[in-house]
């Protein structure tokens, strides 16, 4: 377990605080079985295509507060993906009946100068003037390598600015070159924002909170009945709301990647009890966080009630896209926590699953169970996955592996990745609201949305004839761990 220290300014890698890989290939038992052990040690990669960096992941929280704007202190290039968060924060509101406002993003433009003379004057001038500009209730700094590199005193100008302007101004330490696993970014984000934003509970409230990314609001209608409210963190809050977030009576996960840190926090500092179980996708899963969340909120008579007749109602459908989808073969490229409950669903509906290229691997969680471990249950409840890849989104192993195991459907959690599915003929089905495959109604939900894909092939097909690949014929022939030392006798099957 993890010992969460708000009085230092930053949060530690995950590297350094869970042991967190970013290369490994082998099976997902065995995996599970180095993790358990202690044993799992990072495969280097000779040769690497790409990387995401901590900062895009930290602003990525922060860049959806209602009432608070970000100020990147970075050269501008960093600011290049500014207009991805804007969409997904335009989007994201019309899903939540939120009316759509744009997002309010400001670089301090770290010039070449400014890494020779220090740049502290010219994040203060910003802050200044988006502050005149916006009037909102907090400010967000999220620094840079380049900031990080010349030593510029970010906290002390944070503090200087939330005396001066009178609200919060946070500084959030989230440099890309720090970390190798960009998730780091997440931990960096909550840190600052429990560590700053966070007030102290004055009172116990009814509210729960729900670390989430955006999608559908669908925890409402369980929560409520059992006279809960539900506070979906971070994105879409506001300030005010994430000061209380302490006084909540427990804390779900949609994704342990993403919350893991926040969630332990919380737990640690303000005992907020954290929901310790698998995600609930697929129904065994689903069981176990229901009957976790019955045990936390002290209601564990309603939640037998709801399970009986959720069962009753999903389990014979359940059976019918199972007979459709029986001997149907899917690889899945994802995210950790989420890729691992994804498995575990794509099993519940009967399918083979062929292999995973999952982006990082945590061993270990914030607060130290392993009960969460996705992964493990996904394992231990429907058996081993070969061909598993830990593999931070290396599309050239991705092409590789996917070309040699060719499934009937490829399932990507991420845009970038689905071309490559498509560009080799392979359906591929891309679902960013990971909350509607959530829970007993999500296993329909995802079921019917995997008929419809391979349903629908001809698209595929057809870009494929015209599409060419950057590939060679030749690297498409290698075994694609060529450039991963590993300590494991890996086959393709
Ligand atoms: S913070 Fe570093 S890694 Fe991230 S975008 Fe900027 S330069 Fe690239």
């Amino acid at each position: 377990m993890s010992v969460i220290n708000l009085k230092a300014s930053e949060v530690q890698t995950r590297e350094a605080r869970l042991g967190s890989i970013t290369g490994f290939a082998g099976t997902a038992g065995e995996l599970v079985g180095c993790a358990r052990a202690g044993t799992l040690k990072e495969s280097e990669r000779s040769f690497s295509q790409c990387m995401g960096c901590s900062s895009g992941n930290a602003f990525c929280q922060f860049s959806m507060i209602q009432d608070a704007i970000v100020v990147n202190h970075a050269p501008v290039g960093c600011a290049g993906d500014f207009f991805t968060f804007n969409f997904v924060y335009r989007v994201g509101q019309m899903e939540r009946d939120l009316s759509p406002v744009i997002g309010r993003y400001f670089s301090t433009n770290i010039e070449e100068q400014d890494t020779i003379f220090g740049a502290t004057q010219k994040l203060a001038d910003t802050i200044r003037k988006a502050y005149e500009r916006v009037r909102p209730n907090a400010i967000f700094i999220t620094t840079s390598c380049a900031s990080g590199i010349i030593g510029d005193d970010v906290e002390g100008v944070a503090n200087d600015l939330s005396e001066e302007l009178g609200i919060p101004v946070i500084a959030c330490f989230c440099e890309g070159f720090k970390s190798k696993i960009w998730t780091t970014g997440f931990d960096a984000a909550y840190h600052s924002i429990v560590r700053k934003l966070v007030k102290p509970p004055e009172k116990k409230s009814n509210k729960v909170n729900v670390i989430n990314f955006w999608g559908s609001k669908i925890f409402d209608e369980l929560l409520n009945p059992l006279g809960y409210e539900v506070d979906y963190i971070v994105p879409f809050s506001t300030v005010a709301q994430l000061e209380h977030i302490s006084e909540a009576a427990a804390t779900i996960q949609i994704c342990s990647t993403l919350g893991t840190y926040i969630g332990a926090a919380l737990e640690q500092v303000y005992g907020v009890p954290e929901i310790k179980s698998p995600p609930a996708y697929g129904i065994a899963g689903t069981d176990r966080w229901m009957r976790e969340i019955g045990r936390v909120l002290d209601s564990q008579g309603e939640i037998e009630e709801v399970i009986a007749k959720e069962h009753e109602r999903v389990l014979p459908k359940l059976e019918e896209y199972r007979n459709k989808l029986q001997g149907k073969t899917a690889y899945l490229t994802a995210g950790a926590a989420h890729g691992h409950a994804l498995i575990a669903l794509l099993q519940e509906l009967g399918m083979t699953v062929q292999g995973a290229a999952i982006f990082h691997h945590d061993p270990i969680y914030d607060n130290g169970d392993v009960v969460s471990d996705a992964l493990a249950h996904a394992v231990n409840t429907y058996g081993d996955v070969p061909n598993y890849n830990v593999c931070n989104k290396q599309a050239y192993e991705l092409v590789n592996i996917l070309n040699k195991v060719r499934p009937d459907i490829m399932i990507a959690r991420h845009g970038g990745m689905t071309m490559w599915g498509a560009k080799l003929g392979i359906p591929t089905l891309l679902i960013g609201d990971e909350q509607l495959s959530f829970g007993y109604q999500g296993v329909l939900n995802y079921a019917e949305r995997i008929l419809e894909s391979l349903d629908n092939k001809e698209f595929v097909i057809n870009l494929a004839k015209h599409s060419t690949m950057p590939y060679t014929k030749w690297w498409l022939e290698q075994d694609p761990f060529s450039f991963l030392r590993s300590d494991l006798d890996v086959k393709i099957y």
